[in-house]
């Protein structure tokens, strides 16, 4: 082909509609592990590392970002498990660190996600729910960090590159491939940025009452047969007083005892607000995570708790894993065992909104 007709037929691929290609997912890979150096291998074999701002391959230095073409890639770094990811990839030296960033189609990115916020032996109809979640969440939002538009963590949503089995990762893939394209939406037509959960622990919570938008599609619900997963942590007084002090702006911590606290709670049980009489206020949810920072994690579950006064301690005892709005993943993998369709278990979950 020559000449004009060549040239015609350039013209008419420039025009062709780009908007049913959805372009890739970038996730954030491994930041919390500060990689400096690492093996990958795949359709070939190579060293990273960083120095300062300049990216070696192989020992050679190369121009940024340096591109690993879509494929199935495994990452090690020193001292960690391999780690598994199909994408292509994409790293930069910053600051004497790799920054790692996986791109992947839309489909394959909830595949993953489905795999790695479910647990082996949950009932199809609920990965299909996880699924059709996972991808309005990823699709109501904007990019979330940087460099990329979401990262590994459940900051944003889990993708691990390991501890998934096969048997789990194929079925993960059916259930985004069973439900592609569908998100759950509005009445306004935008897409739901669909939250969830762990455990409900018997009924949700109302996210207007925490997020202050109704955004979600999500509402407070029972979810009967639902366990209570109740859990109960003692904070020495000393480590209480510290946490809370800067939240509630108490004029000086040691003044911080748990009888003085009033709590707000809302819909499903959840400590809405948590308030010091005479100093500030502080969303419940976010007095959850400071206590359970303040211990190192996983001792303080959810939002719905109560303080016990113990003398020299506070008891933090609650029901429920996670912030309890949106989907429940315990609840939507009962309901998946009790006959449910996804269909069913996303109506429940999220009655504000309806799948497209
Ligand atoms: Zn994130
Ligand atoms: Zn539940």
């Amino acid at each position: 082909m020559r000449g004009a007709a060549r040239g015609l037929l350039l013209a008419a691929l420039a025009l062709a509609p780009q908007a049913s290609a959805q372009p890739p997912v970038r996730v954030r890979l491994l930041e919390r592990l500060h990689p400096r150096q690492l093996d990958v291998q795949g359709p070939s074999q190579h060293s990273l590392e960083a120095s300062a701002s300049r990216l070696l391959l192989d020992g050679v230095e190369v121009a940024q970002p340096y591109v690993l073409a879509d494929a199935a890639w495994t990452l090690r770094l020193p001292g960690e498990g391999p780690r598994h990811y199909r994408g292509a990839l994409s790293v930069r030296a910053v600051r004497g660190e790799l920054a790692l960033v996986l791109l992947l189609p839309l489909e394959g990115y909830v595949a993953q996600v489905v795999a790695a916020e479910t647990t082996p032996g949950t009932a199809a109809a609920a990965l299909a729910a996880q699924a059709v979640v996972a991808r309005s969440f990823f699709l109501a939002q904007g990019p979330r960090h940087a460099d990329a538009d979401v990262c590994d963590l459940a900051h944003c949503q889990l993708l691990r590159g390991s501890g998934v089995s096969a048997a789990h990762r194929a079925a993960a893939s059916a259930a985004a491939a069973a439900t592609a394209g569908r998100v759950l939406v509005l009445a306004s037509g935008a897409v739901a940025e669909t939250p969830f959960h762990a455990a409900c622990g018997g009924h949700t919570g109302a996210p207007e009452e925490v997020f202050g938008s109704a955004a979600t599609g999500a509402a407070a619900v029972p979810d009967t047969g639902c366990p209570a997963h109740r859990w109960q942590a003692d904070v020495p007084l000393g480590v209480f007083q510290r946490a809370l002090a800067p939240l509630l702006a108490a004029p000086a911590p040691a003044l911080l005892a748990a009888e003085a606290l009033d709590a707000q709670v809302g819909q499903g049980g959840y400590v809405v607000r948590v308030l010091l009489p005479g100093g500030g206020a502080a969303a419940g949810d976010a007095v959850a995570r400071v206590l359970d920072r303040a211990l190192g994690w996983g001792a303080v579950r959810s939002a719905r708790f109560q303080f016990l006064p113990l003398g020299q301690a506070v008891r933090v005892q609650g029901t429920g894993l996670g912030h309890g709005l949106g989907l429940c993943q315990a609840g939507a993998a009962l309901r998946a065992g009790r006959g449910e369709t996804y269909r069913e278990i996303l109506q429940h979950y999220f009655p504000l909104a309806s799948l497209r």
